[in-house]
């Protein structure tokens, strides 16, 4: 059988990205972390304090950015890196988690984003997460998965997963 696109969308914290990073690596297949690249997005407008109110300074800032994503041996997982740094980690920072909601909110950005997206799945061989990478970036992929989970579980999941990155 040939190469598919698997996309999975849905509220966050089910576990669609550790479903997708497990089916990738079951497949084969790359997997495309949706969510990453708006938080870089968000660290580079952040660290080049650009006015995310002013359309023609987002339109400018994009033209600055390059993202990528490299697999990582050690890791076991594809990283994010922004203009060739390898932001994977600083990503995850509160003061990202603090911002990306409202910058990944500006249409410029999501236009830049989902191009980007597209571009990654040219090929196949992917599984992408996010809440509209089924509907908008992906809408006649082959397989496509929406999850949704209990409120107390996805509480429980946000609460592990922003304690295993710093307890304090
Ligand atoms: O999945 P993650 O928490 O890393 O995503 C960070 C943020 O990026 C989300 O809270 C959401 O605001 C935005 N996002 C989005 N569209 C996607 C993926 C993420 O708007 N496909």
């Amino acid at each position: 059988m040939g190469k598919i696109i698997i996309t999975i969308d849905g509220w966050s914290s089910c576990g669609k990205s550790t479903l997708a990073k497990q089916l990738a690596k079951a497949l084969g297949y790359i997997y495309v972390d949706s969510g990453a690249m708006y938080r870089a997005i968000t660290l580079f407008f952040l660290r080049n304090h650009i006015d995310w109110t002013e359309k023609d300074a987002v339109v400018e800032a994009l033209k600055e950015i390059s993202l990528e994503f490299e697999y990582n041996e050690k890791s076991q997982q594809s990283e994010m890196y922004l203009n060739g740094e390898n932001v994977e980690y600083v990503i995850r920072d509160l003061v990202i988690a603090e911002k990306v909601s409202e910058i990944s909110a500006i249409k410029e950005v999501r236009d830049y984003a989902v191009k980007q997206q597209q571009r990654m799945g040219r090929n196949k061989g992917i599984v992408m997460d996010g809440r509209d990478i089924g509907t908008v970036v992906f809408p006649n992929a082959e397989l496509k998965i929406f999850m949704t989970a209990d409120n107390a579980i996805r509480v429980e999941r946000r609460f592990q997963e922003l304690y295993e990155k710093n307890p304090n």
